[in-house]
């Protein structure tokens, strides 16, 4: 049993679906197949911004009931197709699916998958076509998976049904060394280490949704990322660190556009004042990163830095401006003009000079740092939205990245 996936450029058109569907056709004769699909090409953010235009603040129960119509559209064009194409085939909903998630709309995690009834049709022969994106909670209400969400509902499939792979096709052939429609001449990696790919994934390497890699570690699901519009290629491969064929010090690098920054000026400096900032964030559901503490010359305030996704951004800074009277701080500042560039690699921290070298290049561009994070693997630079595409540039030639020999 496979499980395939196809984003919502691949299914953007009935000319598309057409394609889609015959890929899945031609899987079907070899192996049972479940497929997984997007909405059509931009249907979610059109749908987004007519919620916007019906309300200034969307109920997040409808918003998930209109956003997860977008996935039931395309699945029902699929399965159609396939039997255009005389392969049988049911298009499923997420609640049809079987798929609970938590009562939380709009980014709910997946807690279930009851496969009985996917199963049963499997077993009657049929090619189950799955709308992804969706589940339902313990209630029956529809609840969406956060943005990119449909390569969860494939891995978590796959997961559930023991599925021996997990193809996630899309618009190029797999994981590249950056976004090779920033980086022309980024290089294909022929296989990449869940850890090194969940590190991408968290810093803007749209590619695959970070939620899918962390079930595919943990369920060690072989996930393939491939090109709806060259099937035939191989594609990245995810696999285990310890089953990596090849060692690199830097794997890629990724850019992450929907940051920002908010400083806590002046907070008197006593212990819990940290867990009282960030107390007040989490109860909001924001996380913040990048977070930096400096002290001023009388040693008694801090002022404490930090990103959020720029979405969260009026949410964040309203509880911080709570927190900031609350804790006799002097006042808060916020910054949209922030995108994080990153270099992620398992062999990072074995060269303790990546990061000055990485610092150096920029600032030879030209290129202002606002702030910097590292974890073991990762090295992030916080630069103005005007400059974030050509420090991308700029860190992939540095540390040639497309000039090695092909793995
Ligand atoms: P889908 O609609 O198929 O889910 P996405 O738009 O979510 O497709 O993801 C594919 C896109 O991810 C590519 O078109 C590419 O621009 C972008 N991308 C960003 N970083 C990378 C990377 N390192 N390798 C490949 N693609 C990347
Ligand atoms: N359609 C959803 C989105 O645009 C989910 C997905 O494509 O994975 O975010
Ligand atoms: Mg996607």
């Amino acid at each position: 049993m496979i499980v395939q996936k196809f984003g919502g450029t691949s299914v953007k058109s009935l000319a598309r679906i057409k394609n889609v569907a015959s890929i899945i056709a031609r899987a079907a004769q070899h192996d049972t197949v479940v497929a997984v699909v997007s909405a059509m090409g931009d249907t979610t953010d059109y749908l987004v911004k007519l919620a916007h235009q019906a309300s200034g603040a969307p109920n997040r129960r409808e918003l998930d009931a209109l956003l997860a119509t977008g996935e039931q559209i395309s699945a029902a064009l699929v399965a159609m197709a396939l039997d255009e194409l005389n392969a049988r085939a049911v298009s499923l909903t997420g609640a049809q699916l079987g798929i609970t998630t938590e009562t939380i709309h709009a980014a709910a995690r997946i807690v279930d998958i009851n496969t009985a009834r996917v199963r049963r049709h499997l077993d009657q022969g049929l090619i189950v076509v799955a709308a992804g994106f969706q589940g339902t909670t313990p209630d029956g209400d529809t609840t969406t998976l956060g943005r990119g969400g449909s390569d969860t509902t494939a891995v978590a499939l796959a997961a559930a049904l023991e599925a021996s792979t997990c193809d996630i096709f899309t618009d190029v052939s797999g994981v590249f060394t950056a976004d090779p429609n920033i980086v022309p001449t980024a290089r294909l990696l022929k296989e990449i280490s869940y850890e090194e790919m969940l590190e991408m994934s968290r810093v803007g390497a749209q590619v695959l949704h970070p939620r899918a890699v962390e079930l595919a570690r943990k369920h060690k699901i072989p996930v393939r990322v491939r090109n709806t519009f060259d099937p035939e290629h191989e594609g990245t491969i995810l696999k285990g660190a310890d089953q990596m064929e090849i060692y690199r010090p830097v794997s890629g690098v990724t850019v992450d556009r929907d940051q920002a920054r908010l400083a806590i000026l002046k907070v008197p400096d006593r212990p819990g004042i940290a867990g009282e900032i960030f107390g007040a964030l989490a109860e909001h559901r924001v996380s913040a990163d990048m977070i930096i503490q400096a002290f001023h010359e009388d040693r008694s305030v801090n002022d404490i830095t930090f990103t959020v996704k720029r979405s969260d951004l009026e949410t964040a800074r309203r509880a911080l401006e709570e927190a900031a009277s609350r804790t006799g701080a002097e006042g808060v500042l916020a910054d949209e003009d922030v995108s994080k560039v990153s270099i992620v690699g398992a062999g990072l921290m074995d060269q303790p000079d990546v990061a000055a070298r990485m610092f150096s290049a920029l600032g030879k561009a030209g290129i202002n740092i606002k702030m910097i994070s590292t974890s073991e693997i990762r090295i992030s630079c916080a630069v103005s939205d005007k400059d974030a595409e050509r420090a991308v540039r700029v860190v992939h030639d540095l540390f040639h990245l497309d000039e090695r020999a092909p793995d």
